[in-house]
C-alpha cells in the first residue's frame, strides 16, 4: 500500500509526499515529532503536522540563514542560535573558524536527540567544541544577556506552540538588547505567499522595523515549505546587508556551497513588488 505524508497549506491546497515509511513519532511536552522515509526527499521530520527539515533542500535553509550574515560581519565571534535543534544552522556556523561560541537554545530536547539518530549529516557538528547547548525556553535564556552576542539567529517554528512568544515585541527587544553595538538578527520571516504566512511575516516585521536601525528582509526558495517562496529578516544596529557586503572577503575562505553565493546574497534582497508593498505597508 502506498502511504502518503500530506501537509495542509490552506483550506484549498496541500501538499503530498509518497513515503516509504513512518519511521518515528512522539509526543512530548512541545509538540508532535515524527520522521518519515521518502524516495524524493530522503528522511524528513515534521513538528505537529508541518515539514521542518529533509536530507534534499535543508542546504537551502542553512546555508542562507548562516552565510549572508557571516558575510556581512566576517568577525563575527559569539553566536545565539534559537530553535535549531536539528543542528543544521549549527553545521553552517561551525565552519567558520573565527567563531569562538555557538550557544544553541532548543526548547525541545527530544528534537536534537532524534536528529541526532536520523538525520546524521544535519546533526553532525553538535558535539564541536565551541558549541553549548541549552534545552530551555529561548524567550527566557535571551533576557540573561546584555550587549554580549555578534548574531543571533532565530531558527524557529511557525508562531503557534513554542515559537508562538520567538515573534513578539518583547522577545525582539530582548534580543536588541543581547546584541553588542554590531549586532545582527536574523529570524524566520515566514511566507508573503498564502494569506496567514502573510499576515504573520508583516507583522514580524513592523515589529523589528521599530526596534532595529536596519530592517530588511531577504528571499530563498524552499521546495517543501507552503508556496516554496520563504523570508528571513535581517535586523541590524550599523550593517547595510548590501553596502557592508563583504564579498571578497567571503569569498577568500574558500567555503563550498551548494546554494549560497556572492551574487545570491545581493540578489536575494531584490524583492518582488508585491512583497516589497507588503512589507512598505507593514
Ligand atoms: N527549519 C525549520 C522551519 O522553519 O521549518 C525550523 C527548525 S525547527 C528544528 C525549530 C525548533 O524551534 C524546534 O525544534 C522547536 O522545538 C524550537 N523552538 C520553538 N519554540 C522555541 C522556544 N521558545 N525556545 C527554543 N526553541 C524553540
Amino acid at each position: 500500500m502506498t502511504i502518503w505524508y500530506s501537509e495542509n497549506y490552506t483550506e484549498n491546497c496541500k501538499f503530498d509526499i509518497k513515503v516509504n515509511r513512518h519511521i518515528y513519532s512522539e509526543q512530548t511536552p512541545f509538540q508532535k515529532i515524527d520522521f518519515f522515509e521518502s524516495e524524493e526527499f530522503g528522511t524528513f521530520f515534521t513538528l505537529d503536522g508541518f515539514m521542518m527539515v529533509n536530507e534534499k533542500d535543508e542546504f537551502i535553509y542553512h546555508e542562507m540563514i548562516v552565510h549572508v550574515p557571516m558575510a556581512v560581519n566576517p568577525e563575527i565571534k559569539r553566536v545565539l542560535v534559537i530553535g535549531g535543534g536539528d543542528g543544521g544552522t549549527v553545521r553552517e556556523l561551525t565552519r567558520y573558524e573565527g567563531i569562538e561560541l555557538i550557544d544553541l537554545v532548543e526548547i525541545d530536547e527530544r528534537v536534537v536527540r532524534l536528529c541526532q539518530e536520523y538525520l546524521p549529516i544535519t546533526a553532525s557538528k553538535l558535539d564541536d567544541s565551541r558549541v553549548r547547548m541549552h534545552f530551555e525556553d529561548g524567550i527566557e535564556f535571551v533576557k540573561k544577556y546584555d550587549g554580549y552576542y555578534d548574531l543571533i539567529i532565530v531558527d524557529s517554528t511557525d508562531p503557534i506552540g513554542p515559537g508562538e512568544g520567538l515573534f513578539t515585541i518583547d522577545f525582539y527587544n530582548n534580543c536588541y538588547k543581547a546584541l553588542n553595538d554590531r549586532g545582527i538578527l536574523i529570524n524566520q520571516h515566514e511566507s508573503p505567499y498564502y494569506e496567514n504566512d502573510a499576515q504573520e511575516m508583516k507583522r514580524a516585521h513592523a515589529k523589528l522595523k521599530n526596534i532595529f536601525e536596519i530592517t530588511k528582509v531577504y528571499q530563498y526558495h524552499m521546495p517543501t515549505y507552503a508556496s516554496g517562496h520563504w523570508l528571513f529578516g535581517f535586523a541590524s544596529k550599523v550593517y547595510d546587508p548590501i553596502s557592508d557586503h563583504k564579498d571578497k572577503e567571503w569569498e577568500r575562505l574558500g567555503l563550498i556551497t551548494k546554494y549560497y553565493n556572492s551574487n545570491i546574497h545581493v540578489g536575494s534582497f531584490m524583492l518582488p513588488t508585491y512583497v516589497q508593498k507588503m512589507l512598505e505597508n507593514a
